[in-house]
């Protein structure tokens, strides 16, 4: 009997077996994933992330880009944002947004400053990173913790559509992720924490928090864009 790391529900079963790992599916909120033994040791997972980190960056900046320009639309304010789990290097940082807004950063391997978990954003950027939760309740947690009222999250994870052709999905076949989401498992979390849920094409997902006032923001644009 294995504990689902995302609603922590025991019934679970085993989903797919491979030589390098088995993974089991939640009953409950649909998460496939992936047997804790077969998780990387730390040092090793931070040397994959080295090699594949850059070759994201350009895709990385667009993603954060777009969504900053759509909360601007809907913000005089200056925008706080946080980008959560895969860092954007110094340069690439510097050309988004303009000067009054302020993007943070968090990695746990490459920029482990935990102030900046200890603060509230306008938005919150999950590029790429859900599929490499180890503990996904802990981390949905926090993510809807720090973002403000009517603040949103965006999410880029390839979803798993399709459970019966999950031995040829080649997303399933890096080590390093250990975490798969159908759509019913963001609609599960999204109905848990009374947050908006909105699915996009190319495998974005928009989460937005309450904002407990009349103050709305819509980024039905830029889940079209
Ligand atoms: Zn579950």
């Amino acid at each position: 009997m294995r504990r689902c790391p995302l609603c922590h529900n025991t019934q679970t079963s085993l989903f797919h077996r491979n030589k390098k790992r088995d993974m089991y599916t939640c009953h409950h909120c649909q998460l496939v994933f992936s047997d804790a033994a077969s998780h990387l040791p730390p040092s090793v997972e931070k040397q994959r992330y080295q090699e594949s980190g850059e070759g994201k960056q350009p895709a990385l900046t667009q993603f954060l880009t777009s969504l900053i320009s759509q909360c601007e639309q809907n913000s005089e304010q200056p925008l706080s944002g946080l980008n959560f789990g895969r860092v954007l290097d110094p340069s690439s940082l510097l050309g988004i947004g303009n000067n009054q807004h302020k993007i943070s950063q968090y990695d746990p391997f490459f920029a482990p400053d935990h102030q900046v978990l200890k603060h509230h954003y306008d938005y919150i950027c999950c590029f790429k990173v859900f599929e490499h939760f180890r503990f996904p309740f802990k981390e949905w947690s926090l993510l809807g913790s720090m973002l403000k009222p009517g603040g949103w999250l965006a999410i880029k994870t390839k979803l798993l559509t399709d459970p019966s052709t999950f031995d040829k999905w080649h997303h399933k076949n890096n080590l390093t992720h250990v975490s798969f989401y159908q759509h019913a498992t963001f609609e599960y979390l999204a109905e848990q924490a009374g947050f908006k849920l909105l699915f996009a094409p190319n495998d974005l997902i928009l989460v937005q928090k309450p904002s407990g006032s009349d103050i709305t923001r819509d980024l039905s644009s830029f889940a079209e864009s």
